[in-house]
């Protein structure tokens, strides 16, 4: 069994040769279909104090708890709590959650070339812009699997 993962491990992905990635700035990824954006402390530490509020402050307007686990809120249209509703940009960019840092280097979009089409179909910047390295995009990867 552990020999075989390991085997497996070694092959190198089918993006090998990197992968192409740069956002537009749409905000389509912070709206849509509801979801979770998965939070630690570290991370609620980080936005609070991006946003000059205290940690308790920025719990009772922007968290939920979903059973042991922290995800930011949502409109009820789907859209990200922290995704200012005029000019669609993140309200917290710079301390944003690793989940949203990562994106679009996921297990789930870089599982198959076919996930990987459809990501390219939700999200105007992948597949385009700058290429990510076989390296890069595995750093991003493994940060958080999600
Ligand atoms: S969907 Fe893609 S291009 Fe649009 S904001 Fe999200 S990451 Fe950027
Ligand atoms: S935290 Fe920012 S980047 Fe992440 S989903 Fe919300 S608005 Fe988008």
């Amino acid at each position: 069994m552990a020999g075989k993962k390991s085997a497996s491990r070694s092959r190198a992905p089918w993006y090998k040769n990197g992968l192409r990635f740069e956002c537009t700035q749409c905000g389509a990824c912070c709206s849509g279909e509801p979801g979770f954006v998965w939070v630690d402390e570290d991370e609620i530490s980080g936005m609070a104090a991006a946003m000059n509020l205290s940690i308790d402050q920025f719990e009772s307007k922007f968290i939920r708890r979903v059973g042991a686990q922290k995800s930011l809120m949502e409109y009820p249209d789907g859209d990200c709590i922290l995704l200012d509703p005029e000019n669609r940009t993140c309200l917290v960019y710079q301390a944003r959650p690793v989940q949203c840092r990562t994106w679009p280097f996921w297990d789930s979009t870089l599982e198959s070339k076919t996930a990987w089409k459809e990501t390219c179909e939700e999200c105007p910047g992948a597949g385009n812009g700058k290429l990510y390295s076989l390296a890069e995009i595995e750093v991003q990867r493994k940060e958080k699997s999600v």
